[in-house]
């Protein structure tokens, strides 16, 4: 939970009517620096604790492997015993296998058949591959020259020495990191409670589906939407349904939403028009940070807490509800749910037509990323760019980072992309 919040507000130099403008940067560190990360845990099974984030670290309680072992299917023996210059024959004393080890000790002249993963018998240090050996009798085998000492083989511990340090605390478990666990023999892992999001839509013009539109009327999409970014973040949600622009009724769905969640979440309401409840609501009930970002779409969001819980208020246009949860509620979440500072991956891409921007605010376009021919990463845009244009998300399979100083962009240009 988060006890002790606190923020400050917009830059002092501000005028009441319009704050000056806070960068992305400063918004994203200063929601970070006033979360503080779940603590409370709970221990699951491995299968159950996938995409989990871990309390403890894993020290490794044994080597990984456990034996030296064989890397071929083949003939193991010893590295100073191997053919020179021309094919030489062998007695084969024995067979290991990957359950059955050979017990024989192996002398010079002498090897033994060997499976992938079996332990390497006493005496021998090498394995010659099946495909360089030719059998030559009953009991005998005829290996190939050109033969190196220790080929083939794995040491024990060359994945993970016992006492090594495995997974640090903090970590989202993946799958790796499930088979990683159970390769040491760990069945249950101390993981983090999941954080838990409460959220909901505002606007007396929004109908759930099923209900008839009249003019004016639309569908609630940011309820969609949401639910599925925050589904993916592996978290306990509760989704609120829609409230009206009525004081008394946001104040009730502020204070339920408090009182279950970590992390509460609306969109809409947060503008400057007659129906915009959100702010004030926010201001009563709970502590207010009310930002303009100087960012392209998102423009308002408030940020704040409502009791112990953290509030984001998203701004309602169903494209600048994607942008700004991507940009600040994500990293904001991730922090709660594991301490960690989490930052999207961006890359360059060379743009395939230009792109108009003036300086000032930093724009989140979104984009397509594809390949050319050669293999060069392109990035085209989606077309309309304007904040109620869902499709634009749809289609798109990143962003195009164009930051405040960002003038434009030139066909052939190098951009920044953020992958989803
Ligand atoms: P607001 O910030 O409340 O003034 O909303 C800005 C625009 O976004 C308006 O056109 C709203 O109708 C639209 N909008 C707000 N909330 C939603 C929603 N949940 N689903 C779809 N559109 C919405
Ligand atoms: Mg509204």
């Amino acid at each position: 939970m988060n006890s002790k919040i606190s923020f400050r507000a917009a830059p002092s130099c501000a005028d009441d009517s319009e704050p000056s403008l806070l960068t992305v940067v400063q918004a994203r560190s200063r929601i970070l620096d006033s979360v503080t990360p779940v603590t409370e845990r709970q221990r699951l099974f491995l299968r159950d604790a996938l995409d989990r984030v871990l309390a403890t670290e894993i020290v490794s309680p044994i080597n990984v492997p456990g034996h030296t072992n064989s890397a071929m299917d083949g003939y193991a023996l010893s590295g100073n015993d191997l053919p020179e210059s021309i094919p030489r024959e062998y007695r084969v004393i024995g067979t290991a296998y990957a359950g059955a080890p050979c017990e024989g000790i192996c002398e010079s002249g002498e090897c033994i058949r060997i499976m992938t993963g079996a332990p390497m018998p006493a005496g021998t240090d090498t394995v010659v591959m099946q495909e360089q050996t030719k059998a030559s009798g009953d009991a005998q085998v005829v290996m190939l020259p050109g033969q190196r000492p220790g080929q083939n083989v794995r040491q024990a511990g060359e994945d993970i020495a016992a006492g090594n340090r495995v997974l640090e605390p903090g970590r989202r478990l993946t799958p790796a990191d499930l088979g990683i666990l159970s390769s040491l023999g760990i069945g249950e892992v101390s993981v983090y409670r999941r954080p838990r999001v409460a959220f909901f839509s505002t606007g007396d013009e929004l109908r759930s589906i099923g209900e008839t539109l009249n003019k004016g009327d639309v569908y609630d999409s940011n309820r969609y939407s949401l639910y599925g970014m925050l589904k993916r973040l592996d978290l306990d949600v509760f989704d609120l349904g829609v409230i009206p622009d009525k004081p008394e009724a946001l104040r009730d769905a502020f204070q339920s939403a408090a009182s279950m969640a970590d992390l509460v979440i609306t969109s809409g309401g947060v503008s400057v028009g007659e129906a915009d409840y959100v702010k004030a609501t926010l201001d009563a009930l709970g502590q207010i940070g009310f930002w303009k970002i100087s960012m392209k779409p998102g423009r308002p969001l408030a940020y704040g807490s409502l009791g112990k819980a953290l509030f984001f208020g998203l701004p309602g246009n169903p494209v600048a509800v994607m942008v700004t949860f991507m940009q600040f509620v994500e990293p904001a979440i991730r922090y709660l749910a594991s301490g960690q500072r989490w930052q999207p991956l961006v890359i360059k891409a060379r743009a395939t037509e230009s792109i108009r921007k003036r300086p000032g605010r930093y724009e989140f376009q979104r984009g397509i990323l594809s390949h050319s021919s050669d293999g060069t990463l392109l990035i085209s845009g989606t077309g309309q760019q304007g904040s109620g244009i869902l499709t634009s998300m749809s289609r798109a399979n990143c962003f195009i980072l164009l930051d405040e100083q960002n003038a434009g962009v030139s066909e052939g240009d190098l951009i920044d992309v953020q992958p989803f």
